[in-house]
């Protein structure tokens, strides 16, 4: 019988990142769920398959308590899922430094910090480091004119994340960008295109196909490219 495999899901308290443990568990996946609070994971804490540990992604002691935690385990799959829309304004002119400081390190440099003190225990070869991307990040893409630095935070994920992946020791696990769609969730709105469920699917078939292939990807739930 195959090794169960294992994944580490950070924010996964709702939205796309609970789906992501739903669809990773029901392929028999042992899933650590990582949630800001422990009391609002009645949906993970019904699911066996689901270990859960508490992690606020932009504070440093919430970050070294989870590393103690999880010291000396491996995992096929690292997901940094969290992530923020930002303040409802979107206006460079509108801004302040304590506004951006939170968006940009929420979805931009604290992935990355945690991926880096994660690295050396996501399996070798055949493990996947996936970030919670979004199409919006392409500084081509003309849509979301109204997401002006939820885009530009996502564009710095993307950006930080390859010169994460040129740092790589070798054998490097296989890196990925992924756009989940527009899905219907908090973030999302009931207007989405699709549901978690489709997203989460199409998000974790990725993760098993890309599996051992190595490189740095940017691509949708169905696995198409993205131009950076
Ligand atoms: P959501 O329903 O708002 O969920 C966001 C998740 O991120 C929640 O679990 C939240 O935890 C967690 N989170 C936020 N800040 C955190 C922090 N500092 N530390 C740890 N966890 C934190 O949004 P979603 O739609 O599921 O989005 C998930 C990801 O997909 C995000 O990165 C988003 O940018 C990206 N995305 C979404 C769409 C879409 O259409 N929905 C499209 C493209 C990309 P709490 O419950 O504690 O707040």
């Amino acid at each position: 019988m195959p090794a169960e495999k294992t994944a580490l899901i950070i924010g996964a308290s709702r939205g796309l990142g609970l789906g992501l443990v739903q669809r990773l568990t029901e392929q028999n996946w042992k899933v650590t769920a990582t949630v800001r609070d422990p009391f609002k994971a009645d949906a993970l804490r019904a699911n066996p398959d689901v270990r859960i540990e508490t992690l606020d992604i932009d504070e440093n002691a919430s970050v070294e308590v989870l590393l103690q935690k999880l010291k000396g385990e491996v995992f096929d799959v690292l997901f940094v899922n969290a992530g923020v829309l930002g303040a409802a304004h979107q206006s460079a002119a509108q801004s302040t430094a304590a506004e951006l400081g939170q968006l940009f390190m929420t979805n931009a440099v604290a992935p990355i910090r945690l991926a880096e003190y994660l690295i050396e225990q996501i399996r070798p070869d055949t493990g996947v480091v996936a970030f919670m991307s979004s199409v919006l990040g392409s500084v081509a893409c003309p849509d979301g004119d109204t997401l002006g630095l939820y885009k530009a935070s996502k564009a710095a994920l993307n950006s930080m994340t390859n010169t994460f992946v040129g740092k790589l020791p070798e054998p490097r696990p296989t890196v990925l960008s992924l756009h989940p769609g527009w899905v219907k969730t908090d973030m999302g709105g009931e207007n989405a295109e699709i549901d978690v469920l489709t997203s989460t699917t199409g998000l974790v078939k990725q993760l098993t196909d890309y599996a051992g292939k190595g490189g740095h990807h940017f691509i949708n739930y169905k696995g198409e490219t993205i131009a950076w």
